[in-house]
């Protein structure tokens, strides 16, 4: 009982001081982060010059991989396939601390004029095809070797550990059912970490700014797959059959209300959208079949169920009073990302201190996905976009991620790096 009594006593002064003289370490980081800025942009042009798509980031993994090793980091390799995970273990006791990056490019040629453009082609799903960092992931890898560079100089004065996640295959891979960060968290990289932070670049965001979101922040994806079989017939005469083509157009304006009459909207948006309706073969032929092929798009696990739910009823009660037979699936991909309310509120003062309070972005919550969200579903988790966009630029006029246009300017690798590394060392003050 003694002991149990005297940290209670003395730990606002414990925690004070702690916290001081965590995020007294920020000068240190400025500095050493501002020192390494040309490293930075060297490794990420390296790395956009010879991108590799998802699990086969081995040249990326062995860049990353020696780097760290000569930080004096420990590192463990061909984890979920192609993935680094280094380990930085703090001169002082305290929680441990992920940081994530993702590897991975894409299958698009890229049309930038870059002394660094990419050289790289592979053949993806049977197509030869172009490789391109058409997402960032190259800047996002170069930015956390640079944070491991940062604290790896200043690990005597950590209190905590730092767990830095080399993440292969964001995108998602044609070929296995389980890859990224969802294979790392089955592998068990959470299981000794207390918070983890990551990072997104964003193209049509301007350089020097920061974007985040409490809670859920980018959507859950999940695959929707219908096939509706009738009874074939002639055109001329379709009271002799089952229209399955008539059914399936039903289903695509019923599905449209749930949105509009079934999800609180005030609350968080929702999206279904059936990308792909395949059925029929000429003018006077009513079919047997029709497959239909979609999107599902939602924020949180409560929505995704409801949404779930108001798809079932909708297709298989339309199916059954059309009397056609329907084969409905519904396969879940990525969950929405959510930043732990608690944690984004303690971090937010860190945002500020690295970027100032008027560069800070509240965001709308994107209806794009990130696998960041199955390490987020361990242990609290943020997630930032970070902007890529070159200064004055016009967001309308600069091409998305995924297209063979995608640039980033490299004026926000220095913040990226600054943000990340204060997350670690003041998550840190506050956990003593
Ligand atoms: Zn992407
Ligand atoms: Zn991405």
């Amino acid at each position: 009982m003694k002991k149990l009594l005297l940290p209670l006593l003395i730990f606002p002064i414990i925690g004070t001081g702690a916290a001081l003289a965590q995020s007294s370490l920020r000068p240190a980081i400025d500095s050493k982060a501002n020192a390494i800025e040309s490293k930075v942009v060297e490794w990420r042009r390296d790395i956009h010059m010879h991108p590799e798509l998802g699990n086969q980031e081995f040249r990326t993994a062995k860049k990353v991989a020696d780097h760290l090793r000569s930080l004096g980091i420990e590192v463990t390799e061909g984890v979920a396939v192609t993935g680094v995970v280094g380990y930085l273990k703090g001169g002082k006791p305290g929680p441990t601390v992920a940081l994530r990056a993702d590897m991975d490019a894409l299958p698009v040629t890229e049309r930038n004029d870059l002394p660094f453009k990419s050289v790289n082609t592979a053949t993806y799903n049977g197509q030869e095809t172009g490789v391109m960092h058409a997402c960032g992931h190259d800047t996002h890898v170069a930015i956390l070797m640079g944070v491991a560079e940062v604290l790896a100089s200043m690990k005597d004065d950590l209190e905590g550990n730092v767990k830095f996640f080399f993440q292969p295959a964001e995108e998602g891979v044609y070929d296995a059912d389980i890859a990224g960060a969802e294979l790392m968290v089955k592998e068990g990289v959470m299981e000794d970490v207390d918070a983890v932070f990551g990072l997104h670049i964003a193209s049509q965001m301007e350089v020097g700014k920061i974007g985040y979101r409490s809670g859920p922040a980018m959507a859950a994806v999940d695959n929707l797959e219908i096939t509706l079989t009738g009874r074939q017939a002639h055109g001329a005469s379709p009271w002799s059959g089952i229209d399955p083509i008539v059914t399936s157009s039903q289903i695509v304006m019923g599905l449209q209300t749930i949105l509009s009459r079934s999800v609180n909207i005030t609350e968080n948006p929702a999206v279904v959208t059936v990308g792909a309706i395949h059925g029929g073969i000429r003018h006077n032929i009513i079919p047997e079949k029709v497959e239909m092929i979609g999107t599902i798009r939602t924020f949180g696990d409560d929505q995704q169920a409801l949404v779930h739910k108001r798809i079932t009823e909708i297709v298989t009660n339309i199916a059954e009073s059309a009397g056609a037979e329907v084969d409905l699936k519904i396969e879940k991909l990525y969950p929405s990302t959510v930043n732990d309310p608690a944690l984004t509120a303690e971090m937010l003062p860190s945002i500020q201190a690295t970027v100032g309070e008027g560069n800070v972005i509240s965001m709308p919550p994107i209806t794009g996905a990130e696998d960041f969200s199955f390490f987020q579903r361990e242990k609290p988790g943020l997630f930032i976009n970070l902007g890529g966009m070159k200064k004055g630029g016009d967001p309308s006029k600069t091409p998305s991620h995924h297209t063979p246009g995608f640039y980033i300017d490299e004026g926000g690798f220095t913040l990226g790096v600054r943000t990340l590394s204060y997350f670690v060392v003041d998550y840190m003050g506050k956990k003593k």
